[in-house]
């Protein structure tokens, strides 16, 4: 399989009239998919497995649109503190081996990515992917706004603050600082007192040594965004169908060629001739494609989210914040409210971290979920309602890397846009805008 991100060109490929796509996966990554699909002048087809719009991984994330903190969870510095890791109760971290050989073969290549000379490199290719998000997301708030269609997420441009109360990863919190320095992020280090004016709801937290403020980050809701953006897509004349779940992937006599899809319930769907196949279907991705021997080294990462209704909205950051120390991230989000799936118009803090390796089971564990609610509680007390969060997991698609696979594949009609792992939200419109120069490219 090639590298993650590599642009990968596949052979040219006859045309259909009007050039049409089928997308996998009706997530974030899938929908921002189908938009510059359709931009580029593309027939679109959207299949997602469940009957709704980012009701998987992008569901009730993090929130965070942090491209300034695109660093990789494999660093120079993790393999010194996996013991401590991985035997803590309060630990983010949870491994838990399976008879699954990939699982093996993800952590072989998750330690050889923590090598210094390939953080550094994934790090730049995270920050680059990031960069063009930021940009990509703005053409597509343009491109609503032209339409005159409400594009609002929850969506605040406030920064993100990045606090630190422990010194060892403050110390540690330096390298990668520089890194990001040298590929041109605006990043501030600011003291305990400047942290709390910037952030109020910050006073209450004991022991803040230091943080790191972000001013160009933003944070909003990914499934608000991914249900109004698809909403925008099917106007524009996308055809999305929900329930449809992709069981195998055929190919033609060639074996060069998808040419047809068969769905779970034994329906076969036949792409035409010269018609491009995206596979956006997060953690799915490697069992649609592995039976053709393609093996995108994507593995679930599960996380856990927490959202609360906001009690004492002064007591409760107005900025997103990442908690070094616990691994957490917290985002405001003071929905639009437009109703049913479009927001309960409620104000709540998200807050979101963990990560278990240990296979696809999604079964949520209140003891792991909990540890969220006791810092939370530490932090801004009963500024929040404690007593009822909404708690969520969902498995992210992880590469060892941190580098999604936005590339094409030995099948001529096949590409991939799936892997996004912790940064999916951050990069979607990045790798969406990517994957759709690299197939239009590819064509003409
Ligand atoms: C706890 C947590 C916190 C996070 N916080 C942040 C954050 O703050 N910022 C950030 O940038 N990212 C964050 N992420 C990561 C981000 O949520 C993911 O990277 C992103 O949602 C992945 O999107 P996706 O579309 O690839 O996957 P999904 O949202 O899982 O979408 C894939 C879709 O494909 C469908 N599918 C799969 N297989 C098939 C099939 N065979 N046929 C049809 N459909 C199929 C699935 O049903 C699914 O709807 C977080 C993740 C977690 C778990």
């Amino acid at each position: 399989m090639s590298t993650p991100l590599a642009s990968a060109s596949n052979t040219k490929t006859k045309l259909p009239n009007p050039k049409k796509v089928t997308i996998v996966g009706g997530g974030v990554i899938g929908v921002t998919t189908a938009f510059f699909m359709q931009q580029a002048g593309f027939e679109v087809r959207l299949l997602e497995a469940t009957d709704k719009i980012a009701a998987a991984t992008s569901k009730a994330n993090g929130g965070q649109l942090s491209v300034s903190h695109a660093e990789p969870w494999a660093t120079p510095d993790l393999p010194g503190q996996l013991p401590k890791l991985l035997t803590s109760k309060h630990s983010p971290l949870k491994i838990t081996l399976t008879r699954d050989p990939h699982q093996y073969r993800w952590l072989l290549s998750f330690l050889r990515e923590c090598l210094p000379a390939r953080h550094l490199k994934n790090t730049l290719k995270l920050t680059r992917l990031g960069l063009e998000s930021r940009t990509a997301l703005k053409q597509i708030h343009e491109v609503l706004a032209h339409h005159k269609v409400d594009l609002t997420y929850a969506r605040r441009d406030q920064g993100i603050l990045h606090f630190y109360t422990n010194l060892d990863a403050l110390a540690s919190a330096q390298k990668p600082s520089k890194i990001k320095r040298a590929a041109g992020l605006a990043h501030r280090w600011v003291t305990s007192e400047e942290a709390k004016v910037l952030e109020p709801a910050l006073s209450s937290v004991d022991g803040l040594l230091r943080a790191s403020f972000t001013p160009s980050d933003s944070s909003g809701d990914a499934r608000l965004f991914s249900l109004k953006l698809s909403r925008f897509i099917l106007q524009q004349g996308a055809k999305i169908r929900l329930g449809a779940k992709v069981n195998r992937l055929k190919t033609d006599a060639s074996n060069n060629r998808i040419a047809s899809l068969l769905l779970d319930s034994g329906e076969v769907i036949n792409l035409s001739d010269g018609e491009t196949l995206v596979l956006c279907s997060g953690v799915h991705t490697p069992a649609l494609t592995r039976p053709l021997g393609i093996y995108p080294q994507i593995y679930p990462a599960k996380g856990y989210s927490a959202t609360y209704d906001v009690l004492d909205p002064s007591r409760v950051p107005e900025i997103s914040l990442i908690d070094d120390e616990y691994k957490l991230v917290y985002s405001r989000f003071t929905e639009a409210g437009l109703g049913g799936d479009f927001g309960s118009g409620r104000d709540v803090l998200r807050v979101a971290g963990m990560a278990e390796i240990g296979g696809y089971d999604l079964t949520l564990d209140p003891l792991r979920a909990n540890l969220i609610t006791e810092r939370v509680s530490a932090l801004f007390g009963d500024a929040v309602n404690l007593e009822t969060p909404n708690y969520w997991c969902g498995l992210r698609p992880s590469t060892p890397s941190n580098l999604p696979y936005v590339c094409g594949t030995k099948v001529s009609n096949l590409w991939l846009n799936a892997g996004h792992g912790t940064l999916g939200w951050t990069q979607a419109a990045g790798s969406a805008k990517r994957v759709s120069d690299l197939i239009t490219a590819s064509l003409f």
